[in-house]
């Protein structure tokens, strides 16, 4: 399979490569790569190269043996998710929206952000009324849209309990901000239409890099204080930073 990545690895096997690497006193190459199999399926697999002298002839020798390393690949990959995703909503957990969040104001610091924090209005109230389900079912719908209306290099996580939180990168105006936060509170709504018996909204406050401040931290508190303003003002609205 000439595109696949192993291709590559394997170019470079000449009598005079091999024969060097053998004389750096390697014995043993490896190269784990994804590849595509006659029918179309694609698995990890994990290729081992020996090398081996033979005893009667002198010659070197290399045994080559291919593993199909798929299912443990998958599980790499489980373990990881599940330690970075809020298990409920697959949504970044707090921790690592954290960490992210914070690199990105490390790199991209000459740029303008946004950070989002939203808490539900009354979901306590769906609880009760219609059952933990209903809330569950609310808060997985929610985020699915949430993460929907953010681009793919943006932040979007799950803070605990229905309160959400996203980073919105290269910002140019506040139009832009203000444009996605009534996106937020319409998502809201619509994901509530299906629990016609509770009145749900959304509280939200913003905060600006570098205007509002140019660590995360500063900004968290700028965002959480904005936040608890729009929920004292009456609730589902948005409020920036002051
Ligand atoms: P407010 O309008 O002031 O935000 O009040 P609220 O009713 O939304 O309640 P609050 O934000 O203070 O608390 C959130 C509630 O969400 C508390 C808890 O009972 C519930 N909750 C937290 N995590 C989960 C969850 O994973 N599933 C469900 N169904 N409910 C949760
Ligand atoms: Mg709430």
């Amino acid at each position: 399979d000439k595109e696949s990545r192993a291709a590559e690895f394997y170019s470079h096997f000449t009598s005079e490569n091999l024969h060097e690497i053998y004389s750096d006193g390697r014995r043993m190459l490896t190269f784990k790569y994804e590849r595509k199999f006659s029918d179309d399926i694609i698995r990890w697999v994990r290729n081992e190269v020996n090398f081996i002298t033979d005893v009667d002839s002198g010659h070197l020798c290399i045994m080559l043996s291919a593993k199909d390393i798929n299912s443990i690949k998958q599980e790499e990959q489980r373990l990881l998710e599940g330690a970075q995703l809020d298990s409920m909503t697959k949504l970044l957990n707090h921790e690592t929206s954290m960490e992210r969040i914070n690199k990105i104001l490390y790199v991209e610091n000459d740029k303008q952000h946004a950070l989002f924090m939203l808490d539900i209005d009354n979901f306590k109230s769906l609880n009760d009324t219609l059952g933990h389900q209903a809330g569950d079912k609310f808060l997985i719908d929610f985020a699915n849209e949430l993460k929907n209306r953010f681009r793919e290099t943006d932040i979007v996580g799950r803070i605990g309990g229905d309160e959400f939180f996203a980073l919105m990168k290269n910002i140019f105006d506040r139009g832009q901000i203000e444009r996605r936060a009534m996106d937020i509170l319409e998502i809201i709504e619509k994901t509530a239409q299906q629990f016609p018996e509770v009145k749900l909204g959304g509280s939200i406050g913003i905060s600006l890099y570098p205007k509002d401040g140019t660590n995360l931290d500063v900004l968290y508190t700028k965002a959480d204080e904005a936040l608890y303003e729009s929920k004292r003002n009456g609730k589902n609205q948005y409020k920036f930073a002051e």
